[in-house]
Parts: C-alpha cells; sequence; structure tokens
C-alpha cells in the first residue's frame, strides 16, 4: 500500500535532536524524503545519527547544514534541495532556542538570537518554501495541496512567559506569521499551520524533566499526567503534512497533555 506522504519532499529544520528528530522519523515513516537540518559543523554528527535511524529504518533522507537565521544560507538550502531532489513540499519550521533572563536583565543579543532563530528562522524558511511552491505549481499526484508548512509553535503562543519574554514574543510573532501566510495563499491551496507543544522530553528544556522533582512538579501543569514525547509531535506532523488535514489551514493545534486547560484550577483555582 502506498505511503501518506510518499514520493514528498520534507525540510524539516533544527531536526538533529529533539522534536525535529521525531518529526523527520514520523516523515520517513510514512514516506517522505527527509532533508535533515542542523544548524553548524558541530552538529552534523547528530544529524548522521538520526538519518541512520531513517535510512535504518527503510526511510530515506539526506542531512543539510543552514543557520535558518541567515537569508543567504536558507536560500541555498532550498535551491540545493530543489536541485539534488527535484522540489520542496513539506516544511517543518521548526528550528528554536531560549535565552532566558529576567526582562530587565536581558541583553539585546539574547533577544536577538532568540528572534533571529525562532521568528526570523520561520519567516525566511517560509519565503523560500513558497517560492518554491509556486514556481512548481501543483503535483496532484502526491497531494491535493501545492504545499505545506508547519510552524512549530508553543503553548507560549497564547501563555505569557515571565523570564521567558523574547521566546515567548518569538512564537506569539508566529502564530500571526503562520495565520497570516494561510490567509494570502489559501488560494494557492498552500496550507499553513502550527503545532503547539505543551512540555515535550528534549534538551530546550532539561531543567524542566531532569529530576525526580522537577518532573514532579511538572506534572502539576499537565492534566494527562506525562511529559510528551518527540514522537506525539511527529505523528501530529504527519496528520499535518497529509491529505487528511487537507481542510485544516490557519490552525495552531495544542498538543500538551492537557497544559492549556490549565491544570491549577482543577481544584476550583
Ligand atoms: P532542541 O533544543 O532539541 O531542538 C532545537 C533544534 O534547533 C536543535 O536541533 C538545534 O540544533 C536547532 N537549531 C538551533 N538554532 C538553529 C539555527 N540557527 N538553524 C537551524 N537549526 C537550529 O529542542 P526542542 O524541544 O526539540 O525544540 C524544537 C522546537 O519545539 C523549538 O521551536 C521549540 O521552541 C519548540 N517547542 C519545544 C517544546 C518542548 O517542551 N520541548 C515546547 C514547545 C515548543
Amino acid at each position: 500500500m502506498q505511503k501518506e506522504l510518499q514520493g514528498q519532499v520534507a525540510v524539516v529544520t533544527g531536526a538533529s535532536s529533539g522534536i525535529g528528530a521525531g518529526v523527520a522519523q514520523s516523515l520517513a515513516d510514512a514516506g517522505a524524503i527527509v532533508v535533515v537540518n542542523h544548524p553548524v559543523a558541530a552538529t552534523k554528527a547528530d544529524a548522521d545519527a538520526v538519518l541512520k535511524e531513517i535510512t535504518d529504518a527503510g526511510g530515506q533522507g539526506i542531512t543539510y547544514q543552514c543557520d535558518v537565521s541567515k537569508e543567504d544560507q536558507v536560500d541555498q538550502m532550498f535551491a540545493d534541495v530543489v536541485a539534488q531532489l527535484g522540489t520542496v513540499d513539506i516544511l517543518v519550521n521548526n528550528a528554536g532556542i531560549q535565552r532566558d533572563a529576567a526582562f530587565h536583565e536581558m541583553t539585546l543579543a539574547q533577544w536577538d538570537a532568540v528572534i533571529g532563530v525562532n521568528l526570523t528562522g520561520q519567516f525566511l524558511c517560509a519565503r523560500a518554501a513558497i517560492r518554491e511552491f509556486l514556481r512548481r505549481g501543483p503535483r496532484p499526484e502526491v497531494s491535493s495541496a501545492t504545499g505545506k508548512i508547519i510552524c512549530m509553535s508553543s503553548v507560549h503562543e497564547v501563555i505569557p512567559w515571565a523570564g521567558h519574554i523574547n521566546y515567548a514574543a518569538s512564537k506569539g510573532g508566529v502564530k500571526l506569521l503562520m495565520q497570516s501566510l494561510a490567509q494570502e495563499y489559501g488560494d494557492r491551496r498552500i496550507r499553513v499551520n502550527s503545532i503547539c507543544p505543551g512540555a515535550i522530553q528534549t534538551p530546550i528544556n532539561h531543567s524542566a524533566w531532569g529530576t525526580p522533582e522537577a518532573l514532579n512538579s511538572l506534572m502539576r501543569l499537565i492534566p494527562y499526567n506525562r511529559i510528551g514525547q518527540p514522537a506525539d509531535i511527529g505523528n501530529l506532523a504527519v496528520f499535518l503534512a497529509s491529505d487528511k488535514s487537507d481542510y485544516i489551514t490557519g490552525s495552531s493545534i495544542f498538543i500538551d497533555g492537557g497544559m492549556t486547560v490549565l491544570e491549577s484550577f482543577v481544584d476550583n483555582g
């Protein structure tokens, strides 16, 4: 039986660890040829390991080094991927960082770094992907949509986050970037949606689950009472990239074990 993403090319940014690695594996399992993006030479070994897991499981892909906050590198990545793999059908704008500080102590460098990767990076990659979707036109043999973009946002596109204001501002920006893109390109059959994870067990939030005390305290925020795994996000990414979600665009899908229903109100607030 044909797999649901068979013959489609997916670029996953920041795919050498955490959620990006899980998403890359899930998309490859669903038949996509996956570009495992990583930012610098030091992350190449991790990207190679992700690609090896994919190919060991019978999937296909390549690794590609590119800092998503740099315009020339992003445009080069898309040009090289199109030259090598023919086109791009799916972009997962996943790369993201945190540079936490009390707001009054936050440096401009911390602000710029987070906005540069989490928001400008999503702009640059989405722009390059949409240019390719428009150049290539429909591919009805693989998908009803001409292209699909999945933005990795966060529950912090709606939950304010003291001590992480650069991060919360970046994800709030992603929300309206995503919605406005869906509005602007819907008539070209380009679908754009966001995944909004709650707490997923990855390196970015090690302090929130690295000790039993921290994990216990985290559970107070999660009605479903477990931390999420990258594969949870991977399953949703496959759905949002596939024609099973063909009527979904402009949506933020929360995947958070119920975090956004505010566990702290379970005992009447
Ligand atoms: P992670 O640190 O494992 O992954 C982030 C990835 O981005 C890394 O692989 C890193 O190398 C890559 N990256 C950083 N700067 C980059 C750049 N300039 N260019 C390309 N890649 C770059 O953490 P994660 O939890 O897997 O985070 C992935 C995404 O999920 C982020 O956007 C994050 O904000 C979001 N998110 C995570 C959680 C969570 O609980 N883990 C919750 C909500 C949202």
